[in-house]
């Protein structure tokens, strides 16, 4: 199923993302979990697309197993930058052989040893580049982009970076989901921004449960994200208890998903790292508003 469809509806969907195996010795674990989070029936699951494409079959083979073993449609991440057109041509291929539908189109980090290479002549430079790829495949896909409430670290100032959103959008690019956020508000004048400057599309708000105190740094490294007292407060007093800890968090993300879907933004999307325990407890907090 074509996510776009499911996307427009009214009433509050929630979906998961998993990561695929880093080694094959890692597989089972992996595809266990999975296996739990898809009986929970999310609106659809993401896999997302390891760094350097070293684990792209596997993203391919859980995107093909949520589908065909659960029925749960699934959004299978693909990376393009310093991919060559021939490899992402080939990727394309494979997916459209397993018939992936829908396809989450990611420029992916810059590799560090990379990054002061002129770019110029790369096959692909932005995310903008593979949306038309994947579009010019002629494969059908139903093609989602990444978007920033914080704006991209990389970007100068959020007129850009939306005008730059903007493009992906013209390009093809159905829906958007959003980086993990801890402040509602900064979504809600995210999404008024984004309105105002013309894109229309479905935005899915990304949220990450935080249950453990490593996880806060880590996720302040990749997202940049602002971290309100609230929440600083809650890790200060529980982050050395796991138990507590993991608790508190869950409880914060459900918090934070209650306001979303109070205020209208009927799609969300859990960062739910491989963690079926996280995603059946926010489930199970939701059961009455979400019908399940
Ligand atoms: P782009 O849309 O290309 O934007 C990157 C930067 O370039 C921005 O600052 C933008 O404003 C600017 N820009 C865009 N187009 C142009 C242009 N034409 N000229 C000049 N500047 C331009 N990473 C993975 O490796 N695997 C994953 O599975 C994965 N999943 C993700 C899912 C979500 C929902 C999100 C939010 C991120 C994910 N990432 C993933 C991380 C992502 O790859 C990084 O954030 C990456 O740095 C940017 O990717 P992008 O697709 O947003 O890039």
């Amino acid at each position: 199923m074509k996510l776009i469809s499911l996307l427009k509806g009214e009433k509050p969907s929630l979906s998961f993302e998993v990561f695929p195996p880093k080694t094959d010795a890692s597989f089972d674990s992996v595809e266990q979990a999975v296996h739990r989070i898809a009986a929970l029936k999310p609106a659809f699951m993401s896999v997302t697309y390891g760094a350097g494409g070293g684990t792209s079959q596997y993203t391919l083979d859980i995107s093909k197993t949520i589908k065909r073993d659960h029925g749960v449609p699934s959004l299978a991440h693909l990376t393009c930058v310093s991919s060559t057109r021939e490899s992402v041509r080939q990727r394309i291929a494979a997916m459209q052989e397993a018939g992936i539908e829908n396809v989450m189109a990611l420029r992916g980090d810059i590799p560090a040893d990379r990054i002061n290479e002129d770019r110029t002549n790369w096959d692909f430079r932005y995310a903008v580049d593979l949306i038309r790829e994947l579009k010019e495949s002629g494969a059908g896909f139903c093609i989602g982009g990444a978007c920033y409430p914080e704006i991209h670290p990389e970007s100068a100032n959020q007129k850009e970076d939306i005008r730059r959103l903007k493009e992906k959008v013209e390009a093809g690019c159905e829906f958007l989901t959003t980086q993990m956020f801890f402040d509602n508000n900064l979504l809600y004048n995210f999404l008024y921004k984004i309105r105002e400057a013309g894109i229309t599309v479905p935005v899915v708000a990304g949220i990450m449960p935080i249950t453990n105190a490593k996880q806060v740094e880590r996720a302040m490294k990749l997202s940049g994200s602002f971290m309100p007292q609230r929440f600083k407060s809650l890790v200060d007093r529980f982050g050395a208890d796991p138990a507590s800890m993991k608790q508190a968090g869950i409880a914060y993300a459900t918090d934070q998903i209650i306001d979303l879907f109070a205020n209208n933004v009927t799609n969300v999307h859990v960062y739910s790292m491989n963690n079926p325990d996280v995603a059946e407890k926010i489930q199970a907090n939701l059961s009455d508003i979400l019908g399940k």
